[in-house]
């Protein structure tokens, strides 16, 4: 396969010591991403940074350090406010990762302004942290879920937004890209759709945000989740986007240090946002790195890492396409389609592939991927998945599907 990459994917690669290793005699070949990305040298140097020479608590020292590790903290606050095109780095609270961001929003904005009898229109192909959130709210609230079906491609059934989007829908809160299937939701004219309703939009970004330029004023969108891990910042940082209008109407969601002003023995009143919703210390050092990975995945640029991810996509598709007994979830052409799939191999339970793969130094994922009424639509109980980022090869896709010819022959 020629290669129209517009970044030197060989010299990225030496960026990641964790792929310098061999595993069961092979070179590794990752194909994890979407469950979690690697990191590259300039995001662990920048966290060991962080510990070895101005680890500190933020914003209430008055020494060298503290002052130091403020302001780091802060400017990756603006760093990832001018990545997603925010209006301004107030409305980016940094949260644990994509499921606390909309626990967040379902707790807060949820609980102020659901009321019973409305409904909440949510998608088949939610990850479970984009619906048990919303389930729980509806039971304290008493507000009706509604899901918009997918068609054999797995795509959305956009016709359904005409009953499904009412008067009645207060929240719409759609994926950006599934993570079982790679499909890419329209989720701009959603947006439009559900404004035109009265209803707020929340889009989890989880797989996007890492893989493709994402802009909050273009998307029209008014929540944006996701979480760091993906896009080769440590764990533990996640982040939060809301309209500031929206954002400081909303109620604190955990109550302790930081997101106070002032606090008396019966009760107190709080900060300002950002700082309302980052109650106790924040996860200071992996906020700075995620402000190194987003420098890090700016400098390659994401445009390319999108352009990069669709050319193996389309690669996969037709090495694939040739494996005996493969059955691939999602849709069969890169149109609006990240490089995540999830596939079944006649004979062979997905957990039994992804042990064979591991043999040869594939890493890839097996089970429900958090997508049990995804997997139920499509009556299996588990797939196996893999999926690509900026240091995967077209040769990695070859060694895929050797790898499933064996299996498949293995299980014959
Ligand atoms: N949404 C989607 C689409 C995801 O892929 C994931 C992670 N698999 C999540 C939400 C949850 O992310 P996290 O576990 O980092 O909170």
């Amino acid at each position: 396969m020629s290669t129209l990459t517009q970044f030197d994917v060989l010299a990225i690669r030496r960026e990641f010591p964790i792929l310098q290793q061999e595993v069961h005699g092979h070179r590794l070949a990752f194909l994890d991403s979407a469950a979690s990305s690697q990191k590259p040298r300039q995001v662990i140097d920048c966290l060991e940074d962080y510990y070895r020479r101005y680890n500190a608590n933020v914003h209430r020292g008055v020494y060298k350090f503290s002052e130091e590790a403020t302001f780091a903290y802060e400017r990756a606050r603006g760093k990832v406010a001018r990545f997603i095109g925010a209006a301004s780095q107030r409305e980016i609270i940094f949260t644990r990762n994509t499921t606390e961001a909309i626990n967040l929003v379902a707790q807060t904005w949820g609980a102020t302004n659901l009321r019973p009898g409305d409904r909440i229109l949510l998608s088949l192909m939610e990850h479970h942290s984009n619906i048990v959130p919303w389930q729980m709210i509806a039971q304290r609230t008493g507000a009706i879920l509604d899901y918009l079906s997918i068609d054999g491609e797995g795509r959305l059934v956009l016709e359904e937004l005409d009953q499904k989007l009412t008067e009645q829908t207060k929240l719409v809160a759609l994926t950006h890209q599934s993570n079982m299937l790679g499909t890419i939701n329209p989720v701009r004219m959603i947006a439009e759709r559900a404004h035109a309703v009265g209803a707020v939009m929340l889009v989890d970004g989880a797989q996007s945000v890492p893989h493709m330029p994402v802009n909050v004023t273009e998307l029209g969108c008014d929540f944006l989740a996701f979480s760091g891990h993906k896009m080769c910042a440590p764990t533990g940082i996640g982040v939060l986007w809301g309209r500031r209008k929206l954002l400081e109407a909303m109620p604190p969601f955990l109550g302790g240090g930081s997101m106070i002003k002032v606090v008396e023995l019966e009760q107190s009143t709080y900060a300002d946002v950002p700082a309302r919703f980052e109650a106790g210390t924040p996860a200071i050092g992996e906020a700075i790195a995620l402000g190194e990975a987003i420098d890090y995945l700016s400098a390659i640029g994401m445009e390319a890492i999108y352009q990069h991810e669709v050319e193996l996509m389309a690669y996969a598709l037709e090495r694939l396409g040739n494996v005996p007994g493969l059955t691939l979830y999602g849709p069969l052409t890169t149109e609006q389609r990240g490089g995540a799939f999830s596939f079944t191999l006649a004979g062979v339970h997905p957990h039994d592939v992804a042990a064979i793969l591991d043999g040869q130094g594939i890493a890839v994922r097996a089970g429900h991927h958090c997508t049990q009424p995804l997997h139920r639509h499509f009556d299996v109980p588990a797939t196996t998945r893999a999926s690509f980022y900026i240091y995967n090869l077209p040769e990695e896709v070859d060694r895929l599907a050797v790898g499933l010819e064996k299996a498949s022959k293995l299980f014959q």
